[in-house]
């Protein structure tokens, strides 16, 4: 019985106290990563964790509930600093490391991952440009996202073509001094909202051409002519994010706007991942987190048989399974983080982390729900939204069963680098 006290006494702690949610995992290994914080990444931490807990969380129903686009969140993080951090500082940004992005995320998403989305999504379209654009489009389009609140949005999905990046069919032809963009992008986040998007586009018509020399990435203006987002998808989860479908009709984009040149862009599209798949898994962990503190208060409260459900070793065993699962997740991004950070490719990583924290944050929110038993299953409750919004972390950003492809390739490579 002992035992059991302890464990309420400090999970009521561990809730109550903002710096205590959950145990340290600072580890060093003399040579590899170290997970103890800087003061700044401890600050930055403790900024979004404030924030999350006092301005995102009491409001993540309502915009659940209404689907409203979460503006003054995004208004309040601007002025934060909670966005566009990793803008170089030569272009006015704070310049943070992939690292520092993650921790930020994973607290965002303890609140509401649907707000996080939003905020996140921005980050990914600003992501190729970050990485291959040249001194003026960083300084106009970066530039611009500094100055005023406002968001960009990546745009390559097609109804025809998710997985499948080299299957898309937008295309994009030269006439002059401009392209001329004809298409439809699907399942865009931001899609309605972006002040400007990265699209990419096929700019070579012939189907035997490579796709690392076939697709052009662009910075598009949402006010451009011919470009017209369609109605907000009602999507199962993360309800605050704005899905949309994008129609291109004789969409005329500047040749100043191609980023590195014509055929680049698939390798741009593809290398963005690298960058913006361990915030996605971040963001996961998150969620989870939150669901494991939810349902650990829950199991010290509710009574069955005469006991707290936590004291059914089959509660128990979620509860571990959970604490398992959160934890070696959180490994998982920050040291797909730490390798790209160090200025190493870190796909391998990077899949690992997406993949794993995708997977464990469906299973702890399935097993949150189960602990709520029938109130679980209902929206009064906190768990129902978690579950539904956990799902996409399995689907966008590359689904699960396309990282364990990445994670396979990488594996087979290595093996055959080895042999030879
Ligand atoms: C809410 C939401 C937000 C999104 N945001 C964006 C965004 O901002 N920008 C953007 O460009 N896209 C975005 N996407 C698109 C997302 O990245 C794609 O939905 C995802 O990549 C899967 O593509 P698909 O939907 O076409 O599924 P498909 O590619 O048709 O896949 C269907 C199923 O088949 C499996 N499958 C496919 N190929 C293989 C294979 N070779 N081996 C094994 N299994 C396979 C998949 O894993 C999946 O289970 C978003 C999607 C959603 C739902």
């Amino acid at each position: 019985m002992a035992f059991f006290n302890r464990l309420a006494v400090r999970s009521v702690h561990q809730l109550t106290s903002s710096n205590c949610r959950y145990v340290s995992t600072s580890h060093v290994t003399p040579g590899g990563p170290s997970f103890g914080l800087t003061e700044e990444q401890k600050q930055m931490q403790e900024m979004a964790r404030k924030f999350s807990r006092e301005e995102v969380l009491p409001v993540a129903a309502h915009h659940d509930k209404t689907g409203e686009y979460p503006w003054d969140i995004v208004k309040k993080a601007w002025a934060l600093g909670l966005m566009n951090n990793h803008i170089p500082q030569e272009f006015g940004g704070l310049g943070l490391d992939v690292y520092t992005s993650c921790l930020i995320a994973e607290e965002l998403a303890y609140a509401c991952t649907g707000i996080m989305t939003a905020l996140e999504a921005s980050s990914l379209g600003q992501t190729p440009i970050i990485l291959s654009a040249n001194k003026e489009q960083k300084k106009k389009y970066l530039g611009r996202l500094l100055e005023e609140p406002l968001v960009a949005a990546y745009c390559v999905t097609e109804p025809i073509a998710g997985s499948d990046v080299a299957g898309i069919r937008t295309r994009a032809e030269k006439k002059g001094d401009e392209y001329i963009i004809n298409g439809q992008k699907m399942w865009i986040t931001n899609g309605g909202v972006a002040n400007w998007y990265f699209v990419l586009a096929r700019t070579n018509p012939d189907p035997k051409a490579p796709a690392s020399k076939a697709f052009t990435g662009f910075i598009v203006e949402r006010e451009t002519p011919g470009l017209t987002p369609g109605r907000k998808e009602i999507n199962m989860g993360q309800r605050a994010s704005d899905t949309r479908g994008i129609t291109f009709e004789d969409v005329r984009v500047p040749k100043e706007n191609v980023l590195i040149g014509e055929g680049a862009g698939f390798k741009i599209a593809m290398g963005t991942f690298d960058k913006t798949r361990p915030p996605v898994a971040a963001g996961a962990v998150g969620l989870a987190q939150r669901c494991m503190d939810e349902a650990l208060k829950y199991s010290l409260d509710r009574k069955t048989f005469g006991v707290p459900i936590a004291y059914h070793q089959a509660v128990q065993f979620m509860l571990a399974d959970m604490a398992v699962g959160v934890e070696t997740s959180r490994l998982a991004y920050r040291l797909a983080a730490w390798e790209i950070d160090q200025g190493r490719r870190n796909s391998y990583y990077a899949s690992i982390a997406k993949c794993h924290a995708a997977d464990m944050a469906n299973k702890v929110a399935s097993d949150a729900v189960q602990i709520f038993g029938g109130n679980g299953f209902n929206s009064d409750y906190p768990v129902e939204k978690l579950m539904r919004d956990a799902k996409i972390y399995q689907i966008y950003e590359g689904t699960s069963q396309i990282q364990r492809l990445i994670i396979s390739r990488n594996m087979f490579e290595a093996a055959k680098a080895s042999s030879s």
